[in-house]
């Protein structure tokens, strides 16, 4: 899967930065105010995916609790890896 360096959600497009895992104790975090989504640049690849939807689905809707937002990164994650969704992308 391909981590773009900016993505639109709806009418806002966020930056994308990989960031220094001492800036935070989780692993991502998503800025409404400055429209950027933070991934821990030291994690690994598969986890920095999972973020990213998980960051994203912040970015959706703020007023989704952690769990629901966890859950779609969940689902989304799987099922794009376990149906290789995402395999061309990945193989260039
Ligand atoms: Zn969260």
């Amino acid at each position: 899967m391909n981590i773009p360096d900016t993505i639109k959600v709806g009418s806002i497009t966020y930056k994308v930065i990989f960031t220094d895992s001492q800036e935070s104790e989780d692993n991502g975090e998503c800025n409404q105010g400055n429209c950027t989504i933070k991934i821990n640049k030291d994690a690994p690849r598969a986890m920095q995916e999972k973020v990213f939807w998980h960051e994203l689905a912040h970015a959706w809707n703020i007023t989704w609790e952690e769990e629901t937002v966890e859950s779609i990164a969940q689902m989304i994650t799987t099922i794009t890896n376990d149906n290789h969704l995402y395999k061309e992308v990945s193989d260039e």
